[in-house]
């Protein structure tokens, strides 16, 4: 099962967040039926939100990241909540390139990395938090990166990985994770820290290893004494429903709402992050448009 634990170093100078999170990479897969490349987009996108949201402590919170680099892809969006929760889609799923020439597919021609990486943190009250920061090279990660030294200043490491068959788009192993220098650290936690970083391999041979994020964390604070906060269930979950649906349609004009019923008598929308289709009959329109016309006047 996907999990996410944080850990912390005993002098408080570091702590990492690491994610399992190959059961989610899957599940987006089977929900948007992404291509390989698209599927390891998304993958990892899912896992970024997954370790930014835990970084909020609060569990009405939120994170949005959405990835627009000018590529194939599109638009590559990815929430992720104070419960573990996540969900998100890309705008062109079915998008393949060739492998680039090491072998590995290409995300970040895929991603692109001429436009931007935003950030919507929502603490549950008061006005989202909104950032952003260029994208420097599509991969995600690095993007992810960027965006802490750039827009909020802190030294920050991530490493995001998501395993996948090259000719189905099936991810088989997922996961990542996010490690911050706190406020106050001494430069030798730093400089360890970075040391260890450097002999780490890429995500995707650790997890094909079987290590699990305990091992991982062990890797990142070796020669540290550190420990774990707590753990949390990861799961690729969307919060839709057909409440969210009729109030969407209420921002229209009254005659927009009605003109939304096809030749079948009903209106269907589908659900980006997780495809589930509502049909909301014609009549059930009407009275919409019609409590709409009654509040203006
Ligand atoms: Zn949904």
């Amino acid at each position: 099962m996907d999990r996410l634990i944080r850990t912390i170093t005993k002098d408080g100078s570091l702590m990492a967040i690491a994610a399992e999170s190959s059961d989610m990479a899957l599940i987006s897969y089977q929900v948007h039926h992404t291509s390989p490349v698209a599927s390891a987009a998304l993958g990892r996108l899912l896992t970024g939100a997954a370790l930014m949201a835990a970084l909020i402590k609060s569990p009405g919170a939120s994170v949005t990241l959405k990835m627009n680099g000018g590529g194939p892809l599109g638009n590559v969006v990815a929430i992720g909540d104070g419960k573990g929760h996540v969900r998100g889609y890309v705008q062109n799923p079915s998008v393949t390139l060739p492998l680039r020439s090491d072998g590995k597919l290409d995300v970040g021609g895929a991603v692109g990395h001429t436009g931007l990486l935003a950030v919507i943190r929502d603490r549950g009250e008061g006005e989202p938090y909104i950032g952003q920061a260029r994208l420097v090279s599509g991969e995600v990660a690095e993007d992810i990166t960027s965006y802490y030294a750039t827009s909020e200043q802190i030294p920050t490491a991530c490493a995001l990985g998501v395993l996948v068959d090259k000719e189905t788009g099936e991810p088989t192993l997922a996961g990542g994770f996010l490690l911050q220098v706190l406020p106050g650290a001494g430069d030798e936690a730093a400089a360890k820290v970075e040391e260890n970083l450097k002999k780490m391999p890429p995500m995707t041979t650790m997890l094909a290893k079987g290590m699990n994020m305990e091992d991982i964390c062990g890797q990142l604070f070796d020669g540290m004494e550190w420990e774990k906060l707590d753990e949390t269930p990861l799961t690729y979950a969307c919060n839709c429903s057909r409440e969210r649906v009729l109030r969407a349609f209420s921002t229209l004009h009254p005659d927009e709402i009605v003109s939304l019923a096809g030749e079948d008598g009903f209106a269907e929308a589908a659900c980006q992050y997780c495809g589930r289709t509502y049909r909301i009959p014609k009549e059930e329109l009407e009275k919409l448009a019609e409590e709409k016309r009654k509040k203006k006047i």
